[in-house]
């Protein structure tokens, strides 16, 4: 029988407590909301013994997660860390690098699987009958796969732009998709006017402090596959920087409850696109207030948000930890997922692309030690966005032949 372990909510600024509700802003201050737990409670419940006797899947930490009986996504998370040793010699002697791959998150392919099924237990639990989102295509995805699993209905919200694969692998799960005619901030904010209006529950409006414990699982998992340590550094790329906060709140939770070998000091490292980097302009000026940016222009559209909600705790963080970020350009993205593909085998989106090219860039500008442990964070699947790759140049043109083995041959591949 699970132990409820989560209390309520709690403002980030003022500390004001509530009680459970599809809110996520202060009445006080509008800050945002976090979920509380009973740390006490979970302590006695959750504990390296516990967590090995249950299957490997985002579930297996449930006691610091504000649902613990999932609806959907239940084999979601679990996925595989490698040790990235032909990545690390082509970087320069990287002996200690690690990739966390979740372009094979299931059941649609990218980490937003993880927080999807939070809050789409606890919507059910509020009552909602009906999920939504507004979304930059990952989450449209896991909104409409998870809605499917649990029986409710979805309404995705999208800008027009997005890819073809996203749309497609929206629709086919039975949910109904509005494009709307703007950037992703303005999706956003028709959203907010959504939630007040109708019994909606949006997973990333009224249902966002819920929604991001999810992401906490992707750190556990992390720690718990590389020995119940914590890396030296962690490298991720922003959309709204909420991924990134709470990848360092599951290493501080494990310290807390005593999960961890030692106690960490984990520098993190920020990575955008340059045609969308609101968090890492800042972290490269040193600060920490946001400046949105009006018309994002980048292949890395799961990524594109110009005015991030937690961007300011983003950039606290990495500034705050010894890290910092940077972004890179379009090209600098396909590098990096041909790179990727080369060296390990993995094909990530171009928001994978993001973060392994700003960490090849961050390497040169002589910021990594070789010999500390580095995780990327490699959070979606390639084949969703194969529009970023179809220019030509990226990739070489195949040659076509008459089936005969002169003309094999005369192409003198071998
Ligand atoms: C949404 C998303 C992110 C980042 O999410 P935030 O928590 O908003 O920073 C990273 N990678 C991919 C592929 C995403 O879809
Ligand atoms: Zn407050």
């Amino acid at each position: 029988m699970a132990v409820a372990t989560a209390v309520g909510l709690r403002c980030r600024e003022c500390g004001k407590e509530y009680e459970d509700s599809p809110i996520n802003v202060c009445e006080l201050d509008f800050a945002p909301l976090e979920v509380v737990y009973d740390y006490d409670l979970v302590k006695r419940e959750l504990t390296r013994n516990s967590i090995a006797k249950r299957q490997f899947n985002m579930w297996r930490y449930k006691e610091l997660l504000p649902e613990q009986d999932p609806i959907s996504g239940f084999n979601t998370g679990g996925t595989p860390l490698y040790h990235a040793k032909k990545l690390g010699q082509r970087l320069g002697g990287f002996k200690n690098l690690y990739v966390k791959f979740d372009g094979v998150c299931v059941p649609s392919l990218s980490f937003k699987d993880r927080v999807v099924a939070v809050s789409i237990a606890r919507a059910a639990r509020f009552g909602f009958r009906t999920v939504g989102c507004a979304s930059t295509g990952n989450l449209a995805n896991a909104v409409a796969a998870q809605a499917a699993q649990a029986g409710l209905k979805s309404i995705i919200l999208i800008p027009k732009s997005l890819e073809l694969a996203k749309v497609i692998n929206t629709q086919i799960y039975g949910a109904k998709v509005v494009k709307i005619d703007g950037h992703y901030d303005d999706v956003n904010r028709l959203c907010a006017e959504i939630a007040n209006d109708a019994k909606i529950g949006i997973v990333n409006v009224n249902l966002r402090a819920y929604y991001a414990e999810g992401s906490k699982t992707m750190g556990f998992e992390i720690l718990e596959q590389l020995g119940w340590r914590a890396p030296d550094n962690i490298v991720t790329c922003m959309a709204g920087g909420s991924l990134i906060n709470k990848l360092s709140k599951s290493i501080k939770e494990f310290e807390m409850l005593g999960l961890l070998e030692k106690s960490s000091k984990t520098r993190f490292w920020g990575a955008q696109a340059t045609g969308c980097n609101p968090i890492t302009a800042a972290i490269k000026a040193g600060i920490d207030v946001i400046k949105p940016i009006k018309e994002p222009n980048t292949i890395a559209r799961s990524i594109a948000i110009g005015n991030p909600a937690d961007g300011y705790f983003a950039s606290r963080l990495c500034l705050d930890s010894g890290g910092g970020g940077d972004d890179v350009t379009d090209d600098e993205i396909r590098d990096g997922m041909k790179l990727l593909a080369e060296t390990e085998g993995l094909f990530t989106e171009t928001a994978g692309g993001v973060t392994l090219a700003t960490f090849a860039k961050l390497i040169k500008q002589g910021k990594f030690d070789p010999d500390a442990t580095t995780v990327l964070c490699i959070t979606g699947q390639g084949l969703k966005t194969i529009d970023a790759l179809m220019d030509p140049g990226v990739l070489p043109e195949a040659p076509v032949i008459k089936p005969t083995l002169g003309a094999f041959r005369d192409l003198k591949l071998s």
